[in-house]
């Protein structure tokens, strides 16, 4: 295909030969890089730029995890991990700071480790970004297709076509991933990650309760972290972790939690004689749960303490220790991060040049990467969206 003259993207006597598609961390990450060296580029968003960066964190925007060590630090990522390395050697967690640093935004560590802007509003993050990028051209078109033509690429929109020299795809996970299959990339297929799950037993009368640093046993895997009941099922940390290694695996799948954290049953009963079992075990888990609890090993929720025989006490602590429920399916609209997305084989991880089509790069979520909560799926935007840009810029 021939280009005519006028399908340049020029702008008060500017030329621009850059193309991101997709305004989100990523793409502005990697546009902002660019605009530090003096490079503008074009950001096609379909809505506002940097939306998604508003309710990370809670709103707080968990930009980074305090794991400076690149092989640690990769290893938060159930896909992906190899492929970072070299990322990470490049652009790792110190370098995520400094930028934050250098655009205006101060960073404070959490005890558990996750980082977050001074002023915990991810609002704050958002315009700060937003203005390092100030004068980088934002169309607010949809992007429809992208082809390759001599000498460059036409980014077509619902609208317009136009035409770039370069063009870096960030769309996120969530997107037309034809965009880049189109390209000849193969898509691993999106699944959802970090999400709440339904589960086969109800569980809506516990919906709200919460319990701190439980363990759970998934298919022969040891997890540990906070968990919380929903009216689907179950949520919280502990199973966004469970369900960031089980994405890519078929359901139902069952989980075993332990709710017990070396409490030993027989000495809360001898202490509390006459208290009713019910009571007893409220010492252990929250007051709805011990019912719950009850009901499963049939055991009158009344029964004092000192009539709990051997056999009860051990059927007791076996549900505690053990009380399995079955995941049936991702819980409606619980998914934070995809996992899937464009093959990192046909990826160059020092560049993020495609391996297939010169010129045109790839960083963040579209990527078959996604890392555990944290602060890591944010991480793999900065680093992933830097490398494009000095790779852009060292391709000019
Ligand atoms: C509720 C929630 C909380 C989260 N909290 C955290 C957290 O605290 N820490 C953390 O590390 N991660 C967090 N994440 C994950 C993190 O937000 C994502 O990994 C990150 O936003 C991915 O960035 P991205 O730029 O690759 O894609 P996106 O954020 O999805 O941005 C892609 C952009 O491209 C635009 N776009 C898509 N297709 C087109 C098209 N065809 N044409 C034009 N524009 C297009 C979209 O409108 C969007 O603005 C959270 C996610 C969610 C949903």
């Amino acid at each position: 295909m021939k280009i005519p003259k006028w399908y340049f993207f020029m702008e008060q006597g500017l030329k621009y030969r850059i193309a991101i598609i997709g305004g989100g961390p990523a793409g502005c990450a990697c546009a902002c890089f660019l605009k530090q060296k003096g490079i503008f580029s074009v950001i096609f968003e379909k809505n506002s730029p940097l939306k998604t960066l508003l309710p990370t964190g809670g709103g707080r925007c968990n930009l980074a995890h305090a794991e400076f060590d690149l092989k640690e630090l990769a290893s938060n990522y159930p896909r992906g991990e190899k492929f970072l390395y070299s990322v990470f050697s490049r652009f790792g967690t110190s370098d995520t700071l400094k930028f934050f640093e250098k655009i205006g935004i101060g960073t404070y560590i959490q005890d558990d480790m996750r980082i977050f802007p001074v002023s915990d509003k991810a609002s704050d993050v958002r315009n700060a970004m937003l203005e390092a990028i100030n004068g980088v051209k934002i169309i607010k078109e949809n992007v429809i297709s992208i082809k390759l033509c001599s000498g460059g690429f036409e980014v077509r929109s619902e609208d317009k076509a136009y035409f770039f020299e370069k063009v870096v795809i960030a769309i996120g996970g969530h997107s037309a991933f034809s965009i880049a299959s189109g390209l000849g990339h193969k898509i691993i297929e999106p699944k959802p990650a970090l999400t709440a799950l339904k589960t086969k037993e109800d569980f809506s009368f516990l919906s709200g309760v919460s319990l701190k640093n439980i363990t759970a046993v998934c298919e022969g895997k040891s997890y540990s972290e906070d968990l919380l009941f929903t009216h689907e099922g179950v949520s919280g940390p502990l199973v966004y972790k469970i369900t960031s290694i089980m994405a890519r695996e078929k359901f139902p799948y069952k989980i075993r939690f332990n709710f017990m954290h070396g409490e030993d049953l027989q000495s809360l009963l001898n202490e509390n004689p006459h208290k009713n079992i019910k009571n007893v075990i409220s010492e252990i888990v929250p007051k709805s749960l011990s019912e719950t609890v009850l009901k499963i090993c049939k055991i009158d929720e009344n029964l004092q303490a000192h009539k709990i025989d051997g056999k009860m006490r051990d059927k007791i602590t076996s549900v505690l220790c053990g009380f399995e429920v079955e995941a049936i399916s991702t819980a409606n609209g619980g998914e934070v991060v995809t996992s899937g997305g464009v093959s990192l084989d046909e990826v160059d991880n020092k560049t993020m040049e495609s391996k297939i089509v010169k010129n045109l790069y790839f960083c963040g979520e579209i990527l078959n990467i996604d890392g555990f909560c944290g602060g890591f799926n944010l991480q793999n935007c900065w680093s992933t969206g830097y490398l494009a840009a000095e790779a852009v810029l060292n391709n000019i």
